[in-house]
């Protein structure tokens, strides 16, 4: 078993130097893979530091090189790097960009590929398929490159891609984490836990992504932990914000638009239900879920005020939902 988890840590670590090779080196790399990243305004420097790469446009360039090198069949499939149908084999990440998807220590769990032009039909990222040593609810990408500075900053940026982790790297900001695209879990955030208690969640400014989100946060609450948010302007992500300004400015805007979590989420939901009582009345049970989450009670208590006040209701009604919720859950 660890043998085999072994082989496919090891073949892993061959396509991730392979499909960088490519990028740095072929001709045709250089031509679509590099210059896409170049366009995107990632430096030499961050292409190596994030291992990134690009893989051939050919049915089985990769798979090919890799048997030639000795690599077994067998756990490139096992790995999702080769997809194999009716005893023909091909490549599973075909004309992508590549991102290595790294564990804490730095071994190569997986890859996300992005398709060049997003007019096509075929999704935008695909993903390693979950396999013995890829667990997509376990991983957080960035999480190695980022450990260090998480604990020096006693804090942790968790944003939604790959390009937002790297573009905030290549400006200065280094303790940063992205869940890449599925929803956030307790294994994923135990690995920050580990490291601080402070998370700072920044949203993709689109605000179906937002409201989307806020549930996953809860399971945050639910660690103890403390949690801010902070969106971006319509039509901006982290990726595009970063590239726009400098760390100086980047720093500012972080700094002046982190919420604390409970009532952001109050006034979000507030701006939402508007006048009507029945919404508004979900509205506070939905609060309240949030807050049960707390295991901390003078935490609690100090949030049932703060939320009295942004939703204008008095605070017995939501200590007696609190207990409600508590008896229920007993
Ligand atoms: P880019 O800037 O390259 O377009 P992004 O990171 O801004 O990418 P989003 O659309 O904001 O992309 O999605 C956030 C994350 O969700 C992506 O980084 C990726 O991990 C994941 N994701 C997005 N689209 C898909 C998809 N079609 N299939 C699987 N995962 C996806
Ligand atoms: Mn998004
Ligand atoms: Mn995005
Ligand atoms: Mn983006």
């Amino acid at each position: 078993q660890a043998n085999e988890r072994e082989s496919m840590y090891l073949v892993s670590e061959f396509a991730q130097q392979y499909f960088q090779d490519i990028l740095i080196r072929h001709e045709k790399g250089k031509a679509i893979g590099l210059s896409y990243f170049k366009e995107r305004g990632f430096t030499e420097d961050t292409i190596k530091k994030f291992k990134l790469g690009y893989s051939l446009d050919e049915w089985e360039a990769f798979t090919k090189e890799a048997i030639k090198n000795g690599y077994k069949l067998d756990y490139l499939e096992r790995t999702g790097l080769t997809i194999v149908k009716e005893n023909r084999q091909f490549d599973r990440f075909k004309g992508r960009v590549m991102f290595p998807i790294h564990s804490m220590s730095g071994r190569v769990l997986g890859f996300g590929g992005r398709i060049l032009l997003t007019d096509k039909k075929a999704a935008k990222y695909m993903n390693s398929p979950e396999s013995e040593i890829y667990h997509k609810s376990k991983v957080l990408y960035g999480i190695y490159h980022a450990k260090q500075s998480i604990a020096k900053e006693d804090n942790c940026y968790l944003v939604e891609g790959y390009t937002d982790v790297i573009q905030l790297h290549q400006r200065g900001i280094e303790n940063v984490v992205a869940s890449s695209g599925t929803a956030l879990t307790s294994e994923q955030i135990r690995l920050i836990n580990r490291l601080t208690k402070n998370i700072t969640v920044l949203f993709d400014g689109d605000a179906a992504g937002l409201r989307a989100s806020l549930r996953g946060i809860d399971l945050i609450l639910e660690q103890g932990m403390n949690v801010k948010v902070c969106s971006f302007p319509q039509g901006e992500d982290p990726d595009s914000f970063a590239r726009k300004n400098a760390y100086e400015d980047l720093v500012l805007y972080l700094e002046g638009n982190s919420r604390d979590f409970i009532s952001f989420k109050a006034s979000l939901l507030m701006e939402d239900s508007g006048n009507d009582p029945i919404r508004k009345a979900d509205t506070i049970r939905d609060m309240v879920q949030s807050i049960s989450k707390i295991p901390d009670r003078i935490q609690r208590e100090v949030y049932v005020q703060e939320c009295a006040r942004i939703m204008q209701i008095s605070e017995d009604v939501l200590f007696n939902t609190l207990a409600q919720l508590g008896k229920k859950n007993l």
